[in-house]
């Protein structure tokens, strides 16, 4: 089967006039819209492992992720209409959520493993997986030297410069991509990261460990609302305002506080004038469903 590698995305300004009064512009990469399910980065870091996996004759694919995780979702969706089977490992005890269902639906097998069996990834993978000659391990949330190539691909596609180039970081992969890709394009944009989970610092040794001398980048570890999928009424609010003000929805998860951190720098003067910035959409919509009692008490 022929992995089609063309999904792509585009740069679209945004209309908020709070960044003209700073002399900033603000630009977003919708890698959102590539597609509904294979989303954003998602995509980005799974292509070139679907091309291997397809090279080797593998048929099935095996991954793992938390309950609401986007990177399974992808996955279940990919391995569908790539003519994949694919198992899901799910963190934790048995649930059911929208993110699931949706996997489900696109015939991933779903096997939950409780916390501390999950953690070794490639022993789970032997003990269920070993024996299968036509199963394909794909780390969580697809962390590999593939998803960095993948991701520094973003770079190459831009069709203007600028200045400032922000991302979200879990694992940091995306944003190791990036790294990449603005070194190769031997391009002056200064990368921002975003981790969403607690001290985020870990994210730059991550980063890293995927080159030889240590890139320069900024990380912003302050924006986390108190840790991965934590939320507050701010940032709820916040996500509102910002969908109504601009008709480009975020996920509360990862690109929501990467948004905040956005509006919150601008507002101390962090930026030079004159600058232009440009945030990277990963996607992740369904994210919102996953807090859908939380939003409402904010929308009605
Ligand atoms: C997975 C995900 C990220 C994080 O990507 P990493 O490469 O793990 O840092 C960011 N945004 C969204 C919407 C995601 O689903």
């Amino acid at each position: 089967m022929l992995i089609d590698l063309k999904y792509h995305s585009q740069e679209e300004p945004v209309t908020d006039p709070f960044f003209a009064e700073y002399g900033l512009s603000f630009h977003i990469k919708r890698d959102d819209l590539i597609h509904p399910f294979i989303s954003g980065n998602k995509w980005r870091k799974l292509k070139y492992l679907l091309q291997n996996a397809s090279s080797l004759q593998k048929t099935s694919l095996v991954t793992f992720g938390g309950p609401y995780s986007n990177h399974l979702l992808a996955t279940a969706c990919a391995a569908a209409k790539f003519g994949f089977t694919s198992t899901g490992f799910v963190r934790g005890e048995a649930v059911e959520n929208p993110t699931l269902l949706i996997c489900r639906m696109f015939g991933m097998q779903l096997r939950f493993i409780e916390r501390e069996r999950y953690r070794d990834k490639k022993h789970l993978f032997d003990h269920y997986f070993g024996h299968q000659k036509e199963a394909f391990f794909i780390d969580e949330g697809g962390a590999s030297e593939e998803a960095v190539t993948g991701c520094s691909e973003i770079i190459q596609e831009l069709e203007q410069h600028y200045d400032y180039i922000f991302c979200a970081a879990g694992t940091g992969t995306t944003a190791a991509g990036l790294l990449k890709g603005i070194a190769q394009q031997n391009l002056s944009s200064a990368l921002h990261v975003v981790p969403v989970l607690k001290n985020g610092e870990f994210i730059r040794q991550e980063i890293e460990k995927f080159f030889r001398a240590p890139p320069e980048f900024t990380l912003h570890s302050s924006y986390h609302f108190g840790g991965y999928a934590k939320t507050s009424t701010e940032l709820l609010e916040f996500l509102a305002t910002f969908s109504a003000k601009t008709g480009i929805l975020l996920d509360p998860v990862y690109t929501g506080k990467m948004a905040y951190a956005i509006y919150d720098l601008t507002r101390k003067n962090f930026f030079r004038p004159g600058s232009k910035i440009l945030m990277l959409h990963t996607g992740g919509l369904l994210g919102l469903l996953g807090m859908q009692e939380r939003l409402g008490k904010v929308l009605y």
